[in-house]
């Protein structure tokens, strides 16, 4: 299922890099640089959960109190990239 239209006001929804905080067992994350798509109209904004468990995933790993996820994407690969 992929959501071009705005579910709240079917206004345009285009890619934007966000900050978001997300809920962690009971604590607030916040992180920056997530890929999110974003209402034009009404600034709705729509992060996959895919996108949601990745962020969780890097809070674990890489705690601060700002999660830079473009930043842990890029450790990510390194590391993927370094194994080989
Ligand atoms: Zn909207």
């Amino acid at each position: 299922m992929f959501f071009r239209k705005c579910k709240k006001c079917c206004g345009k929804l285009v890619l934007v890099d966000a900050d978001i905080e997300v809920d962690i067992g009971g604590k607030t994350q916040k992180v920056k640089n997530v890929p999110a798509k974003q209402c034009t109209e009404c600034r709705n904004l729509v992060v996959n959960e895919y996108v949601i468990e990745r962020i969780k995933q890097y809070a674990r790993d890489y705690p601060a109190d700002i999660l830079d996820f473009a930043e842990c994407e890029n450790e990510e690969s390194v590391a993927a990239s370094s194994i080989l």
